[in-house]
């Protein structure tokens, strides 16, 4: 196990009705807030009323801004950052998705930053101060609300980049359960598919002796496994959405399951460049890069892969050497995922060959991927190529 430090500032507030504890939280952070929100879901379910009426009721003056896309875009964090200045609105309030709440984060980080907020995503800058950021989650998948991970996208440039600094841990979260009753059957399995990629990115490294750690990320994997299903087939089943949102939470709340463990992240920045162009969900494209990625670099550890397939896949081990372990464990994924409904190739969601080796050549802008085997330009390709 490696040595480690582990800090977590964020308070979370979870359970049905958990609404009624915003005005009081948000309160303390000052009497004007920016409330930062999608496409509109917040506002057909009725929960932007139920949040206007808890920061008016704590004398909190409301300034919006609508219209976070999914793969939330730069010029978007723009127009916030300008509302915050311009109003001098001393605190951001979050109500959504993963895109809602990273847009919030890069708009927090930006206000008090001269340069362009983009410097922290291209590894210009660090930043200095923020502003303190609530959220109240509505899809469980990303952990941005215990986090302090933002991803962001360029779209004049075609790049989505994510940034991680201690300013971003939102203040608090309030998680209710009921809020995700009405995420659709699509966007249910993109978030079950991108919480349990954010446990494999923590899972599969060299770090030797970390039974704990392990075992952490299997039970995790393992409840999301028997839950997503049961969210789908009844959307408001109260214990399969309360149980997938904290599986969101704890699977990437900065690396409370992982800590002493070395970690990966290649295939979320293999993904991050299919969104980036394509404009594909996140947890789509995770769907159809992991196995694949899986099935490259497997032989690195087959000990590691084989125990995956026993303890999370339950696949029988007798008479069955490593490798086919590990190989049977990477085809239940892929097989889960398509249970799903999530998509397993490029073909599927319309990509083809085309841009692949533009996407491989921006993906390593920054250096090789991952640390479990390290990729160059050539090994993204093939991963690409093997997605297709
Ligand atoms: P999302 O992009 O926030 O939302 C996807 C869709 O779901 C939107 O159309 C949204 O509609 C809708 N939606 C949200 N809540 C809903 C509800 N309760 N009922 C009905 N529809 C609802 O999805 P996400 O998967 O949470 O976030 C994805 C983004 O997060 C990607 O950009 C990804 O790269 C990033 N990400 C961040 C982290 C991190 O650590 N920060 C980790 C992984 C991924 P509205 O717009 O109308 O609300
Ligand atoms: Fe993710």
């Amino acid at each position: 196990m490696n040595s480690f430090a582990f800090h977590n500032p964020t308070k979370i507030i979870f359970g049905e009705g958990t609404v009624s504890r915003l005005g009081k939280e948000a309160s303390a952070y000052g009497s004007k807030a920016l409330l930062v929100y999608g496409g509109g879901s917040i506002k057909r379910t009725g929960l932007h009323d139920k949040v206007l009426a808890q920061l008016q009721e704590h004398g909190i003056e409301v300034f919006e801004l609508p219209g976070i896309e999914p793969n939330p875009r730069l010029s978007t964090v723009r127009k916030g950052i300008d509302i915050c200045r311009e109003n001098d609105i001393p605190f951001v309030l979050a109500v959504g998705g993963g895109s809602v709440l990273d847009a919030s984060k890069a708009i927090a980080l930006g206000v008090p930053y001269e340069g362009s907020v983009w410097d922290f995503y291209e590894h210009k800058a660090t930043a200095k101060a923020a502003l303190p950021l609530g959220t109240v989650l509505t899809l469980s998948a990303t952990g941005s609300e215990m986090n302090s991970a933002s991803v962001i996208t360029n779209w004049e440039e075609r790049r989505k980049l994510g940034y991680l600094s201690p300013l971003a841990f939102p203040r608090f979260s309030i998680l209710d359960p009921t809020l995700t009753y009405t995420v659709p059957r699509d966007q249910t399995a993109y978030g079950a598919v991108d919480m349990m990629t954010h446990v494999f990115e923590q899972y599969f490294n060299h770090t030797k002796d970390t039974p704990l750690q392990e075992r952490l990320c299997e039970s995790i994997l393992k409840t999301i496994v028997e839950n997503a299903p049961v969210a789908q087939e009844n959307p408001n089943d109260y214990a399969a959405r309360a149980n997938l949102m904290l599986c969101g939470t704890y699977a990437l709340n900065g690396g409370m399951i992982s800590v002493g463990m070395d970690q990966d992240w290649a295939s979320h920045d293999i993904e991050h460049e299919l969104s980036a162009v394509y404009d594909i969900a996140h947890g789509a494209g995770l769907s159809i890069v992991y196995p694949n990625w899986m099935k490259y670099v497997y032989r690195e550890r087959l000990d590691r892969f084989a125990q995956f397939a026993v303890r999370v896949w339950d696949i029988d081990p007798s008479g069955k050497t490593e490798e086919e372990l590990a190989l049977a464990g990477i085809q239940a994924t892929r097989d889960f995922f398509r249970s799903l409904g999530a998509p397993s190739t490029l073909t599927e969601v319309g990509i083809g060959e085309d841009r692949i080796e533009e996407m491989a050549a921006k993906s390593v802008s920054f250096g090789p991927l991952g640390h479990f085997k390290k990729l160059g330009q050539e090994d993204v390709a093939a991963i690409y190529r093997l997605s297709l």
